[in-house]
């Protein structure tokens, strides 16, 4: 593989998706999403990129993005019902996710108008599904794998080891929310970023709290 996951693409998002993204309800400052559009510009055309926390959809929209641009596809899992710090009564709670039938969040429908209203709908492909059961029905090889899920401890630990093994090799591991100090944020994402960098992954890019790694 030639393409520089660490490099800056040479063609930017198109304003008007930009604007989707924003729009977008969600977490991730504009120089992590454009580092991670990077990785994704470099890797698409490789194979697919996979993204475990898809919520509604702004990473997706930058990846897709950068996917379309290459030729490529993305997969992201979420089985919409939301992490821990989302719930009723958490930190990032948002009542407007909420589904008043079932009385549990649901970023499903979101996510959905962010993919059509970014013309994306045939470039990223939506597993509905918690992050184990979709790990133990896939077998395909990733050019890129995008781990920003769960990030309870048993979650990020689980999906660092249920998924990490099918990035290809020279492939992309991106990791988000890692925050080595403890006062920033929660450790899961730093404690799998650890463990990835110990079984070999090189880290080619830090903006803010994403990190790039390479196999
Ligand atoms: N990448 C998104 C934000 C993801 S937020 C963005 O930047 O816009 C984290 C998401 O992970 C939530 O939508 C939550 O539902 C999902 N999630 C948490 N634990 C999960 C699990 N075990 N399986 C599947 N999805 C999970
Ligand atoms: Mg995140």
């Amino acid at each position: 593989m030639i393409d520089d996951p660490a490099a800056a693409a040479p063609v930017r998002i198109d304003p008007a998706r930009k604007k989707i993204a924003d729009d977008a309800k969600g977490f991730m400052p504009d120089a992590e999403a454009e580092a991670l559009y990077d990785a994704a510009w470099a890797m698409a055309s490789y194979g697919p990129i996979l993204e475990i926390g898809t919520y509604c959809g702004k990473s997706a929209t930058w990846l897709g993005a950068a996917a379309e641009a290459r030729g490529g596809q993305v997969v992201t899992v979420d089985h919409h019902r939301g992490s821990e710090e989302n719930q009723a009564g958490w930190e990032h709670h948002d009542t407007d996710l909420v589904d008043p039938t079932v009385g549990l969040m649901d970023t499903l429908p979101f996510f959905r108008r962010t993919m059509h209203a970014a013309g994306l709908e045939d470039v990223v492909t939506a597993v509905i599904a918690r992050s184990r059961t979709a790990a133990a029905l896939w077998s395909t090889p990733l050019a890129m794998l995008f781990i920003d899920g769960g990030h309870a401890e048993e979650h990020a630990q689980a999906d660092y080891a249920n998924w990490s093994g099918f990035v290809m090799a020279d492939g992309v591991l991106a990791i988000h929310d890692v925050f080595p100090d403890p006062a920033d944020g929660g450790q899961a994402p730093f404690h799998i970023y650890e463990r990835a960098i110990r079984e070999g992954f090189r880290e080619v890019r830090v903006v803010g709290s994403l990190r790039v790694l390479r196999r």
